[in-house]
C-alpha cells in the first residue's frame, strides 16, 4: 500500500517541504529513511498529529547534522544512542538510528544495538505503533507493516507483538490503556489476558518511568477515561494501594477533571489533574505515592499543599470572613493546591472564598511600596513592613482605594507608631 497521497493531504506544507529535504539528503548519503510509529498510525486514522519520528537505517546523527545545516534547525544529538532532535521553534523532528532491543532483566532498560528496520519495529509496543513509511526515492510512501498494524487499526484493536511484551516492559500496560481509551479501541483477546496477568510486573518499573506514563495519561484530552479503566483493572491499586479505583471514586474524579477543564488553562491542566488524582489520599499515603513515583520537587510541593489545605478547609467556612483574612490564610499555599481545593470543595462558602482568592485577591496590590514610603519620609525598618502589610489589608478590605487614600492611611499609621510628644 502506498500512502504518498495521504501524506500530501495530511501534512502542512512546511512539514512536507522538510520531508522532501530529508528524503533527498538520505538518498544522497545512500541511507534509507522512514516515518515511523505514532505518525504513521495517525496518518492512517486521519487523526491530527504533527509529531514526526523518523528512523534511519545507518547513522541518524549524521543525516540530522546535514538537515540542520540546510534547514536552519537547532540540533541536539545523542551519538551514543544514535538519536537527534531537530528543533524548528514551533515543532520538532526526532530522528533515530534503527535499533533492536534485548531485555536482560524484567523492567530494566533494554540493551540496544543498531539493527534492521524490521527489528526496530519489533521492539515497539503495539502493532498499530509498529508501522513505517518509506521516504526513499524508489518507493516513496510505501507502507511497511510486518505485524498487521493496519489490519488492527481497521478492527480497532490494541495488540502486543509477542507474549513477553508486558513482562519485558510493564510501562506498556499503561500505554495500552492510554491508546485503548484515546482511540476507543479494544484490547485484543490475548493481549488483554497477558496484560491482566502481568499487572504485578509494574513493581519492576522505576518511579520515573511510571510517572512519565502517568503524565502522558494526564496529558490526554479526557484522562478520566484511562484512569477509570486503570481502576477497573486494579492497576492504580498496584501503583499505590491507597488509590481506590472503584467506580464511585472514579466517577468523582471524572467530575473534578471536567470542572478543571472548564476553569483552567490547558498548560496547567496535567499538574492540576495530578493534585485532584491524589485528593482522596491522606498525607501519609501521599508521601508513599511521591516516593514511589519519584515526583519532582515542584509538583511534590503542590501535591503536599493540596492535602494540607484540604485538612484546613473548614476554617474557610465562615461567610463573614474579611477579604484580608482570606488572603492571609491562603497566600502561602501553592496556587495549584488552591485550585484543586476550589474544584473539590463541597461547601459553597469555601468554594466562593477560594475562587475569590484565585480570581481577585491574589492580584490586589497597593500603589505605594517601600520606596514610595521612604520618599514620603517614612523611615525604613520593621515599622515600615508593618505599615505596608496593614495598608495591603486595608486595600483588600476596600478601606482604601486611591493613591491619595493610601498616603493618608500610611501617615495615619506612622502617627500611631510614633505619636508626637
Ligand atoms: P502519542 O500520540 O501518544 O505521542 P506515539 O506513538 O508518538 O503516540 P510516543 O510515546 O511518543 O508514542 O512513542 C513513540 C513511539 O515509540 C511509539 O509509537 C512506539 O512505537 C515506541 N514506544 C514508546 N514507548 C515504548 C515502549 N515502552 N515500548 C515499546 N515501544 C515504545
Ligand atoms: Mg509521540
Amino acid at each position: 500500500m502506498n500512502l504518498a497521497l495521504q501524506i500530501e493531504q495530511y501534512l502542512p506544507q512546511q512539514l512536507l517541504k522538510l520531508i522532501k529535504i530529508i528524503a533527498e539528503e538520505a538518498d544522497n548519503l545512500g541511507r534509507k529513511v522512514y516515518l515511523v510509529g505514532g505518525i504513521v498510525r495517525d496518518i492512517l486514522l486521519d487523526y491530527p498529529n504533527f509529531d514526526l519520528d523518523f528512523v534511519v537505517e545507518g547513522d541518524a546523527v549524521e543525516l540530522a547534522q546535514q538537515i540542520a545545516g540546510i534547514s536552519q534547525a537547532k540540533l541536539v544529538t545523542h551519538p551514543r544512542f544514535g538519536t537527534a532532535k531537530l528543533d524548528y521553534g514551533n515543532f520538532t523532528l526526532d530522528m533515530a538510528t534503527t535499533r533492536g532491543e534485548t531485555y536482560a532483566k524484567f523492567g530494566a532498560l533494554p540493551t540496544v544495538t543498531p539493527s534492521s528496520l524490521n527489528d526496530d519495529l519489533f521492539r515497539r509496543d503495539f502493532s498499530i505503533n509498529a508501522m513505517a513509511v518509506s521516504l526513499a526515492r524508489n518507493d516513496y510512501g510505501e507502507l511497511i507493516d510486518p505485524y498487521g498494524g493496519k489490519n488492527d487499526l481497521e478492527h480497532r484493536l490494541i495488540r502486543i507483538l509477542h507474549s513477553r511484551s508486558f513482562s519485558d516492559d510493564a510501562t506498556r500496560i499503561l500505554r495500552a490503556i492510554r491508546y485503548e481509551q484515546r482511540l476507543g479501541f479494544k484490547l485484543e483477546l490475548q493481549t488483554a489476558w497477558l496484560l491482566k496477568r502481568d499487572i504485578p510486573m509494574l513493581d519492576t518499573i522505576s518511579g520515573d518511568r511510571i510517572r512519565h506514563e502517568l503524565e502522558l495519561i494526564l496529558r490526554e484530552r479526557y484522562p478520566e477515561y484511562p484512569i477509570k479503566r486503570l481502576g477497573e483493572l486494579g492497576i492504580l491499586q498496584r501503583i499505590n494501594p491507597a488509590l481506590k479505583g472503584d467506580a464511585e471514586s472514579c466517577q468523582l474524579l471524572a467530575i473534578s477533571f471536567q470542572k478543571a477543564r472548564q476553569l483552567n488553562k490547558p498548560k496547567q491542566l496535567p499538574s492540576l489533574y495530578f493534585c485532584l488524582f491524589i485528593y482522596s489520599l491522606n498525607e501519609g499515603e501521599n508521601e508513599e505515592f511521591l516516593q514511589r513515583l519519584n515526583i519532582p520537587k515542584k509538583l511534590s510541593c503542590a501535591l503536599r499543599d493540596t492535602l494540607r489545605l484540604k485538612n484546613q478547609l473548614s476554617l474557610l467556612d465562615r461567610p463573614s470572613m474579611k477579604h484580608s483574612e482570606i488572603y492571609y490564610f491562603l497566600h502561602e499555599y501553592d496556587s495549584l493546591a488552591i485550585q484543586a481545593n476550589a474544584i473539590a470543595a463541597e461547601s459553597s462558602t469555601i468554594h466562593h472564598h477560594l475562587q475569590l482568592f484565585l480570581t481577585k485577591l491574589r492580584y490586589v496590590k497597593t500603589f505605594l511600596n517601600g520606596e514610595e514610603l521612604k520618599r514620603l519620609g517614612i523611615p525604613t525598618g520593621p515599622g515600615m513592613g508593618k505599615i505596608l502589610q496593614t495598608l495591603h489589608k486595608a486595600k483588600l478590605d476596600g478601606e482604601v482605594n486611591t493613591k491619595a487614600e493610601e498616603e493618608n492611611f500610611a501617615f495615619g499609621k506612622i502617627k500611631e507608631i510614633n505619636p508626637e510628644p
